[in-house]
Order: C-alpha cells, then structure tokens, then sequence
C-alpha cells in the first residue's frame, strides 16, 4: 500500500540510521543505551511492536536473582563447576550494570534477600541442597565479592508466616525491583540521548540492500547501515534458525494485606514458581511445568490449571489463614532454548542479535544489550 509520507518525514524518519534496533524490552533499550554513551553521534532508533513495550520486561516479576542453590546444582550436574562461576558472574556483573544505569532509586532496587522453598514432600532435595550451602558459598565468594551469601533461613519461616516448609535457604545478595520503574526510567534515558523509540511499529522483515540494510514495517520501510534484534521470545518470526522457544509464564497479584509477613523474593520448585511481596501485595507467578506444550506459545493468556495451581499455593504455603482477593492477572512470554547463555552474534554483516535471557533478562539484559551494541559499532 502506497505511503503517504512527505519528503521531510522520509529523510527525517526512515532514513540515515546507522542502528536500528528492534524490540524495546532491557536488552534493546541497553543496546541503544549503550551505542549512544559509546558514540553520542550515532543515529539510533528503536522500532517496537506493542504500544508499550510488550514482551517479558514489563511483565515480569522484578526478581533480581542470579541463581537459587537447586537451579546451580542441576546446571553442574549438566555442565561443570566452571560454567556454574561464569553464568553466576555474567548474571551477577549485569545486575550491577543495570543498578548503574538506572540508579537504585529508579528501579526501586531493595536488597531485602532471596528464599528458596521446599515443603513437606520435598525433604530429600532439601537434603541435597542444604548439604551444598557452603560449597556454593565457597565457589561464588570470588565472583560475588561477598562471604556466606546462601544459609539455612528454615528458623524465618513463620516470621514470614509460611506454612508447610521444611527447610528454606536465604541468598543474602538477591534483590527486587519496580519492572515499570525500570523500564521507563530506560526510556526516558533513550530518549534523553536522542534515541527515538517508534511503538506499533512491527518489522516484517530486514533486507541487505548493497552494503545497507532495509528494515520493513507496516509503515514503509526504514534504511540502516546495522540492525540489532532484540525480539526475544518473538526471535524466531524473523530469524527463524535461532534455538529460541517460547515459554509463557502466568502472574497474578493479591489487593493489599495489612498484615502480610511476606517480605523478600521467593523461589519454589526449583524456580517453576515464583512469589514476592510487592508492599503489602503478594505476587506469584509460574506453573510452567503443569503444561510445558500449551504454555509454549507466543499468545497472552490464562490458563484455568496454572491459576488453580496458583491460587492453591497462595492458600495453602503462602498466605495460610488469611482472606485474599486476587487484583490483577496477566502473562508474559520468555525465551528458552537448549543452552542457558543468551545468544548474542552477528547474524551476517550489518545484522545482530541479542536475544534468550532464559527467564533471567533482570540480571542479564543490560549486559546483552550492551554486549550486542558494542559488536554492531564495529560495523558502522
Ligand atoms: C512472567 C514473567 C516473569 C519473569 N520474571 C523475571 C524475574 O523476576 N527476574 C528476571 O530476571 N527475569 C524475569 N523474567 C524474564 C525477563 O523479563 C526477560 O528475560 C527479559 O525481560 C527479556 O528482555 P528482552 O528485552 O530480551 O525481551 P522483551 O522484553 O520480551 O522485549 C522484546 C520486545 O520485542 C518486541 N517485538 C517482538 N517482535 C517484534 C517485531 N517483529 N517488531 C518490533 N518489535 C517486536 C516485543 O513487543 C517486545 O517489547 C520474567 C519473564 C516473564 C514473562
């Protein structure tokens, strides 16, 4: 369909780009973050599908987590102790890379401490991971800066007013964050550098054109010396080779409780689901692995199984006794694939890709983003 565009419009807005990135979620918000505090001369935009972002960074649930003891003792027992310390140093540097850029303020960053959970039915795996406390600590303490960050909380259960857990283990260093905070302080920060982000904005395909790229939209098509994907979940739709799978991952949030216990970020079931208060709101999210085929999906939605499951826990582990009214309740889609790094490359010449933060892009979107920038400014 023929454009209506004017000679301004076109030499203004869709042309003489040297990055265009695509998808506006932390990892491409930190590429353009990162081109523009590199070389502040750059012409940078970012072309974004939704009218907010709309992928996993602003449906999260604001863990800033970089590993509970049960996910690093199943990633060795597939890998090797020296792949546990580089994940847990990649996850634990782009914590701190975020909390740079945005300021704990900005994200409403609280280091009120991490709680993996394990109840009654699970006391041999509490066992084994109890039993690994100090050889994590003693593995992690170069990489964390830090001594004894994980030990036996099972004595803090009732002060959180937990009901049904047999053992828990605190990491000291485990945060939250305010997601909505987070990502608008990255947009505005985009926009302060002259990165324009245009939202409804969905690209269709990305041609080389000579030595160019050529970025299509339902709104006409915009030329780029280099492209940066950074589509997540949504990787496939346009490099359909990546190992990227889909894994949709249900949330809920209660109305306030004036005397939730709850305080802190909590792991459940080797991280399948997820609680935390938010005030005196608790959000819980997960239930994945009840339906990991139907779950598997790009499209939002609910599913009655996962929200049962969910409102079971809320009534029987988390909040034991107590009236609740669930407010709100949406889903986000995560990126997944065989292995558990991000797959950060050139595609070809002029076109880049940053994408599978499997389910942990709080901790590893900055370093994705800034990570991808600085091998596209290599091409521009
Ligand atoms: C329910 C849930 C809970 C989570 N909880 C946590 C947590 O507590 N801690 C944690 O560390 N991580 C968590 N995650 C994972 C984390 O949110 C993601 O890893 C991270 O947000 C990924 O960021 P991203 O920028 O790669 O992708 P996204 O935020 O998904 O951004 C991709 C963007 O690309 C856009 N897009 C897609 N296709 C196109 C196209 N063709 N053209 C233009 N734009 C396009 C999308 O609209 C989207 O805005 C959670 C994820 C979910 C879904």
């Amino acid at each position: 369909m023929a454009t209506n565009h004017s000679f301004w419009e076109t030499q203004q807005f869709f042309k003489g780009y040297d990055v265009l990135v695509v998808g506006a979620g932390i990892v491409g918000l930190s590429a353009a973050l990162t081109l523009k505090a590199q070389q502040p001369n750059l012409k940078v935009a970012v072309l974004e599908a939704g009218h907010l972002p709309s992928g996993a960074s602003t449906k999260n649930a604001g863990f800033a987590c970089f590993g509970s003891i049960s996910e690093l003792l199943e990633f060795e027992k597939r890998s090797s102790a020296a792949r546990v310390l580089e994940l847990v140093k990649l996850r634990w540097e782009g914590l701190g890379l975020l909390r740079k850029n945005i300021g704990d303020a900005n994200l409403e960053f609280q280091q009120c401490g991490g709680f993996e959970i394990f109840r009654s039915t699970e006391i041999r795996m509490s066992k084994l991971c109890r039993d690994k406390i100090s050889y994590f600590n003693d593995l992690l303490a170069s990489v964390l800066g830090a001594d004894n960050v994980y030990c036996d909380a099972t004595a803090k259960v009732d002060e959180f007013g937990l009901s049904d857990v047999c053992c828990m283990i605190e990491n000291r260093l485990e945060g939250q964050i305010d997601s909505g905070k987070m990502m608008a302080a990255l947009m505005t920060r985009v926009s302060g550098l002259g990165v324009h982000v245009f939202t409804n904005t969905t690209v269709q395909c990305i041609e080389s054109v000579n030595s160019s790229q050529r970025v299509v939209t339902q709104h006409g098509c915009y030329e780029t010396k280099a492209v940066i994907v950074a589509t997540n979940a949504f990787a496939t739709q346009l490099l359909p080779h990546l190992d990227v799978v889909p894994g949709r991952g249900q949330v809920l949030v209660t109305k306030p409780l004036p005397n939730l216990k709850l305080r802190g970020t909590f792991h459940y079931q080797d991280g399948f689901y997820y609680f935390r208060n938010v005030g005196q709101r608790v959000l819980l999210g997960g239930g994945r692995n009840l339906d990991f085929k139907a779950e598997e999906t790009l499209q939002p939605g609910l599913s009655l199984k996962i929200q049962e499951s969910l409102e079971a826990l809320l009534r029987d582990v988390i909040l034991p006794g107590t009236k609740f009214e669930i407010e709100q309740r949406w889903s986000g889609v995560m990126a997944f694939g065989e292995d558990v790094e991000p797959i950060i490359s050139m595609i070809r010449p002029g076109l880049f890709c940053a994408v599978r933060c499997n389910g942990m892009g709080v901790a590893m979107g900055s370093g994705s983003g800034s990570q991808v920038a600085r091998l596209a400014l290599q091409s521009v």
